[in-house]
């Protein structure tokens, strides 16, 4: 079951992999009755001039967000980081850069290696190029991803689908699967720490890990200043939830939520997310630290 919910504090526009604009994503939660919008896009910032103009027209409060990529062990975890009012973007867009520049150098080289994979030699430079170009095309300035890559592949014949372009060259394992060299859980986390934001450990059950070794991660990112743990991400069974809470009472960790919408389908929306308990007291509740 999904509840509609008068914040949601992990959502995405185009500015990475959503599909709305930002001006469409504060619609769109406006129309869907949410107040307080956190946009957290990946690893940049750059959706958040226009959807703050879009805001303020509309009467919904936004906060000024990120999701931003680590790993930890060997796996890629995700940090939400929100910027209470009043904070400014300076030192939080500058934590950003050298990930924007790392995501950058990673689509170069899938550009090369998709390349490399459907051209004879003579060829591949060009097609190393064409690959790029159309790509940065579909990203408009914003990050490039495999989603844009998987547009191309589209356009260029080489597939008939976004679901075959992932499953013969982008997805796990694939020629197009490249690895980013993100920082640490603990680089992240202080970064954003000392940017001035509250910092989230985003959708804990997506990892798929045991109890134990999710135990391990949220002290390891307590460890490192972490601050909040997200208890309902999108749909998910009630049970987690509860769970979730246990966990994030046991360590004393702030409890945030959201959808992490990233297009409209009858599944997902803006500030459409199972539901919250009703026991969590304001003290617990991120939103509490935020103004
Ligand atoms: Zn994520
Ligand atoms: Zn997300």
């Amino acid at each position: 079951m999904q509840a509609c919910h008068t914040s949601d504090l992990h959502t995405h526009s185009r500015a990475s992999d959503g599909t709305l604009t930002p001006a469409e994503l504060v619609q769109r939660a406006h129309q869907q009755g949410v107040q307080t919008l956190a946009l957290t896009d990946h690893d940049t910032l750059a959706g958040l001039a226009e959807a703050r103009q879009q805001a303020q027209s509309l009467g919904v409060h936004l906060l000024t967000g990120v999701e931003m990529s680590c790993v930890w062990q060997g796996i890629g975890i995700h940090i939400v980081a929100l910027l209470p009012n009043q904070q400014d973007l300076g030192k939080l867009n500058a934590h950003l850069i050298p990930q924007e520049a790392a995501r950058q150098q990673r689509a170069q080289q899938i550009a090369e290696r998709l390349a490399r994979t459907l051209a004879p030699k003579p060829e591949r430079e060009a097609l190393t190029a064409q690959i790029w170009q159309q790509a940065q095309e579909y990203a408009q300035g914003t990050s490039l991803g495999r989603p844009h890559f998987a547009q191309v592949l589209c356009d260029l014949g080489y597939v008939t689908n976004q679901r075959q372009a992932f499953k013969k060259y982008l997805g796990s394992g694939k020629v197009g699967d490249v690895k980013t060299n993100w920082p640490s859980l603990a680089e992240a986390t202080q970064g954003l720490r000392a940017a001035g934001t509250i910092t989230v450990l985003a959708h804990p059950m997506r990892y798929r890990l045991t109890q134990r070794k999710r135990s391990h991660l949220l002290q390891a990112f307590q460890a490192a200043g972490g601050q909040g743990l997200e208890i309902v991400s999108g749909r998910q069974e009630a049970s987690q939830t509860q769970q979730l809470v246990k966990e994030a009472r046991a360590l004393g960790l702030k409890m945030s939520w959201g959808s992490d919408f990233h297009k409209p389908t009858p599944w997902q929306d803006v500030g459409r997310f199972s539901p919250l308990p009703a026991s969590i007291t304001a003290e617990e509740s991120i939103l509490h630290w935020l103004h």
